[in-house]
């Protein structure tokens, strides 16, 4: 276990916002009550504060993240130059408040990720976990579709050998050693879910009910959240690259049988009754193919954008008394 100081720790809420006007103030009021909280049982340092990302909000968003910090002394704001994604926000955020705070807890910045559960969260910091992840009890405000979906990628995922949490998103508490052992994973493709587990430190759970949006759209339409789900399968499992070999085997053993036949035929002297195992087989085989061309290409893509090493981010502008002692690989070990 962590060893325990006996100052009260620093806590950094971390809120990636991408064109959220709407409903940014109400959440950030929320978030200072319970913040107010914290610090009345002593829960936390006084200089605990809340940083807001914003990933280029092409709607007011960053107007209302300078007005609120103008209006309230613990507010930091940080602006990426566009629209990075909400993983590279987050990382963003992270790797802005490491230094300075003790832990960090990310949310969404609508109220969707009920705050209510962040005192619970920071009592468990408390007892010696250094992540807490919180964990949907409830899926009643997810249409149909969006709550079968899902359910059908963890158990995909989890076959496949992808370590998740099942029901959490990114509403996590990390300990600052979680989050250097974070910021120090090199990869492009984020998928910090699957990442997180991978840190190891004790690690615990408590449960939420998650509410509706409160305002605003969802930034996740279907087209991206599969290219997510995707994107998560291939950069944590080699099992599709694996299954493809034991897939070309099964078919050399239909093409084998295929053979027999056609020879049989030929024998008997009718050729051309071969014609729909013909068509069939190319048209399978040529689709098959095609997918397994497809599969090893995604994860060629991938070995792409890894090696090139891009930033995962760049700051724009950044208003933060005291935020800007940079984390560095020293200070990690
Ligand atoms: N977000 C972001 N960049 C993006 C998309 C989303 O920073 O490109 C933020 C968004 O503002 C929100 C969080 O990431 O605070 C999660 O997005 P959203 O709530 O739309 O996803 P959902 O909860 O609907 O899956
Ligand atoms: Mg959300």
């Amino acid at each position: 276990m962590r060893t325990q100081t006996q100052k009260a720790p620093t806590l950094a809420l971390i809120l990636p916002a991408y064109n959220e006007e709407e409903g940014l103030i109400q959440t950030v009021v929320k978030l200072g009550q319970i913040k107010d909280r914290l610090l009345a049982h002593d829960a936390i340092a006084e200089d605990s504060y809340i940083l807001i990302v914003d990933d280029g909000s092409k709607d007011e968003t960053y107007k209302v993240m300078k007005s609120l910090q103008s209006t309230t002394a613990d507010i930091k704001t940080v602006k990426l130059s566009r629209n990075f994604g909400h993983q590279n926000a987050l990382m963003a955020g992270l790797q802005e408040s490491v230094a300075s705070s003790d832990m960090t807890i990310t949310l969404d910045a609508n109220l969707q990720d009920n705050p209510d559960i962040i005192e619970e969260m920071v009592t468990k910091y408390r007892k010696g976990f250094d992540i807490v992840y919180a964990v949907r009890s409830n899926r009643e405000n997810d249409t149909w579709f969006k709550k079968n979906s899902a359910e059908a990628f963890y158990k995909f995922a989890a076959w496949l050998g992808v370590e998740l949490v099942p029901n959490h998103a990114d509403f996590r508490l990390m300990s600052k050693r979680a989050v250097q052992a974070l910021l120090s994973m090199p990869e492009r493709n984020l998928f910090l879910r699957a990442m997180v587990p991978r840190i190891g430190y004790p690690q615990t759970t408590v449960e939420y009910v998650r509410g509706v949006r409160k305002a605003g759209e969802s930034k996740y339409p279907l087209k991206k959240m599969l290219a997510f789900a995707v994107d998560g399968i291939t950069s944590f499992s080699v099992k599709p690259l694996q299954l493809l070999f034991y897939l070309g085997l099964v078919i050399s053993s239909v093409a084998g049988i295929e053979i027999t036949y056609t020879l049989v035929q030929k024998a008997i002297g009718d050729p051309t009754a071969g014609w729909s195992s013909l068509m069939i087989s190319i048209w399978l085989l040529g689709g098959l193919n095609l997918t397994a061309f497809g599969i090893i290409g995604t994860y060629i893509g991938k070995i792409f954008t890894e090696t090139k090493a891009r930033p995962l981010f760049y700051i724009e502008e950044e208003k933060n008394p005291g935020l800007n002692r940079r984390f560095t690989m020293k200070q990690a070990q």
